[in-house]
């Protein structure tokens, strides 16, 4: 179902930044078709080629991997080339992209996808303060990008088509015929076979059923996909993982989540989940009790809010977060004490995993991976100590920073698939 205008007059209320874009610009959009050649889409949002690209029976192989590349620019933000919305303007969302700046898009040649070649795609990532939308071409070129703040409950979506509409009409109208499907990602549990955003809790909604309330308004497939399993893919196909068929990318920030890929392929259960890495035991049972009810997962130890929050437990020293602890590691012995266990943590997460799968590669992404060798290395030794029989993986840290799940977004947009 698509947003209502009234619904956009709520956003407004609540200060989330939104002109008055509503049933008017929507209008414009509805009748906006893609440029020939490009397949109309199906009431689930993917195209009808991509919809075979999904099962390998289907008879399209996945393309051969490829050695590493070497670290683009892709980890900044992202330019805009015209149309674009501006900065600080409290009507119109912010942008977090600056004129004239190509960002490359790494690897593309082997993805086609289904797309034609000068196709744009729109991609919204969702998190639980903000939301941040790009268009993009197939180089990785922005044209235009927005952010607004993320509401809460379901008002949350309105906002994501509110964005979504704001991005598009800051196009040129040549260029709006050539967005030729867009992807929204966001957090929480998420069940495509459902097309249902069954819960987040920070954001706070439950049960939101997808249908066209995207693709109505926006006149074009969108596909509907969990954030952390598009940034996951994106590390992994694109980033740090590019080339390698056994990957683990483990995000860590306020939460810890993430992918693995084995022989090529990302993992996914039955019931669509990538896994859940942070809810890993590994001080049970007389660890501290985690948000998901369990006792002493490694989002208890290893996470943003829990390095920060043992710091202050052990020194009485409130901080601004976890990357504050980091910059304290070579003077602070407590520092070095919390970070450590952290380590310790994680380590003792991954342990299975390896175990298990014996990746390669162990991704990190998120906030926290911005220590740098300061996680890596000792994560590494960690890892190597618990270790008798099977190799131990290489760690290093992701290439795309914050901009994994935007990117991710784009990505999968343009091939309609996580290949
Ligand atoms: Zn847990």
């Amino acid at each position: 179902m698509a947003a209502r205008p009234d619904q956009h007059r709520d956003a407004r209320a609540r200060g989330v930044g939104i002109r008055a874009a509503g049933a008017e610009l929507r209008g414009r959009c509805r009748g906006h078709r893609g440029p020939p050649g490009i397949p109309r889409y199906r009431s689930d949002g993917r195209s009808r080629s991509s919809a075979t690209a999904l099962h390998p029976a289907g008879g399209r192989s996945r393309p051969r991997p490829r050695p590493p590349a070497q670290p683009g620019p892709l980890d900044h933000p992202g330019p805009v080339r015209q149309g674009h919305t501006v900065t600080g303007a409290t009507s119109k969302p912010t942008t977090s992209a600056r004129p004239g700046t190509t960002v490359p898009e790494m690897g593309a040649a082997e993805f086609t996808g289904d797309l034609s070649p000068d196709a744009l795609v729109l991609g919204i990532d969702v998190g639980g303060t903000t939301m941040k939308g790009e268009i993009t071409d197939a180089a990785g070129l922005v044209y235009a990008a927005g952010v607004l703040e993320t509401p809460k409950g379901e008002a949350a979506f309105d906002t994501m088509v509110a964005l979504g509409d704001q991005l598009l009409a800051d196009l040129t109208d040549a260029q709006r015929d050539l967005v030729a499907r867009g992807a929204v990602i966001v957090p929480g549990i998420v069940d495509i076979a459902r097309d249902m955003a069954v819960f987040s809790s920070n954001i706070g909604w439950r049960d939101v059923v997808i249908g066209d309330r995207f693709s109505e308004p926006w006149g074009m497939p969108v596909l509907f996909e969990h954030d952390v399993t598009v940034a996951g893919w994106a590390e992994w196909r694109f980033g740090a993982g590019q080339g390698v068929d056994d990957v683990c990318v483990l995000m860590l920030g306020t939460g810890i989540s993430g992918t693995l890929s084995v022989g090529g392929r990302l993992v996914r259960s039955g019931y669509g989940q990538v896994g859940e890495y942070g809810h890993i035991p590994v001080r049970y049972p007389n660890g501290l009790r985690c948000a998901c009810g369990n006792i002493g997962c490694v989002e208890t130890v290893a996470s943003g809010a829990s390095v920060a929050r043992a710091y202050a437990a052990r020194t009485g020293r409130e901080t601004r977060g976890a990357a504050e602890v980091f910059a304290l590691l070579d003077t602070d012995p407590d520092a070095k004490a919390v970070i450590a266990d952290a380590v310790d943590a994680l380590a003792d997460g991954l342990i299975g995993v390896v175990h298990a799968v014996c990746p390669r590669l162990v991704v990190l992404g998120g906030g926290l991976a911005g220590a740098g060798a300061a996680l890596t290395e000792p994560l590494h030794q960690a890892i190597s100590e618990r270790l008798r029989l099977v190799p131990a993986p290489e760690v290093v840290v992701g290439r795309f920073g914050a901009r994994a799940g935007l990117i991710g977004a784009a990505r999968f947009a343009r091939y309609g698939d996580l290949l």
